[in-house]
């Protein structure tokens, strides 16, 4: 029996069997392990269990990057960041008893032309709001405020992806990854792997390692060390409005 074949069977399965606003919170959560706490706890370990490999592919110098206090520090904010709106979730579906879900939750799988349509929208939507979101924290009567939360590690590890203000946690990396496809109406399993490829991708971004060259982690990495520059996810809208640097300036 194939892949193709199992999935479906079991994807029929879970459909017909749990309400559709359990389904959602169960994959939202199963999503956030999968996609961000198991792959930025590889990214963390690899400085212990491959220390030249760690050396040989770290983006900036090893006086920079930032003590065990602070990464601990940082785990924390970023898993409490996970609880208090995985409560949120799970008690806006509690209200409508799980009956209700945005995400299409037909028991047969969507077709591949679907699935890399709604990939490829959610794609370019997160890039335009999440950079209008991001370029908006830095206006310098909301930064303070908000926004320097997550710049208090000028150095990433893949954990300070989610190192961040509440406000800013719900609008600049829930809502850009989420909203777009719920309104959309997409199929569960089209949003799942969207949204595990998403997390991965902002985990890859802070974890302060640039061995895998897709996504570039040194572009947002820059935008750490220097702020105004490198503002969007994929460098799209930052091409359009001139904010796109690579690598100026830098020194170990
Ligand atoms: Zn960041
Ligand atoms: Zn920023």
């Amino acid at each position: 029996m194939g892949v193709h074949t199992q999935l479906e069977g079991a994807w029929a399965h879970i459909s017909t069997t749990y309400k559709p606003g359990m389904i959602e919170f169960m994959g939202s959560v199963f999503g956030q392990v999968i996609g961000f706490i198991v792959p930025a706890t590889v990214y963390l370990m690899i400085d212990t269990l491959f220390p030249k490999f760690s050396q040989r592919h770290k983006i900036q110098g090893a006086r920079r990057q930032p003590k065990p206090q602070q990464i601990r520090h940082c785990v924390v904010i970023c898993l409490s960041n996970h609880a208090w709106l995985a409560t949120l979730h799970f008690l806006s579906h509690y209200m409508t008893d799980f009956n209700h879900s945005y995400l299409e939750m037909a028991p047969t799988l969507p077709s591949l032309t679907t699935f890399v349509a709604d990939f490829l929208f959610g794609l370019l939507a997160r890039e335009v709001l999440f950079y209008y979101v991001h370029r908006a924290l830095h206006h310098p009567r909301i930064y303070v405020y908000i926004h320097k939360m997550h710049h208090k590690y000028i150095t990433p590890v893949a954990f300070a992806a989610e190192y961040a203000h509440p406000v800013e946690h719900l609008f600049a990396n829930v809502l850009p990854i989420t909203l777009p496809l719920y309104l959309k109406g997409t199929h569960f399993l089209s949003f799942l792997a969207f949204s595990i490829f998403e997390l991965w991708e902002a985990a890859a971004d802070h974890s302060g390692y640039d061995f895998l060259k897709l996504p570039p982690a040194e572009l947002h990495d820059l935008h750490h060390e220097k702020f105004r520059v490198n503002y969007g996810t994929i460098g799209l809208m930052d091409w359009i409005h001139g904010t796109n640097v690579v690598g100026w300036d830098r020194r170990g």
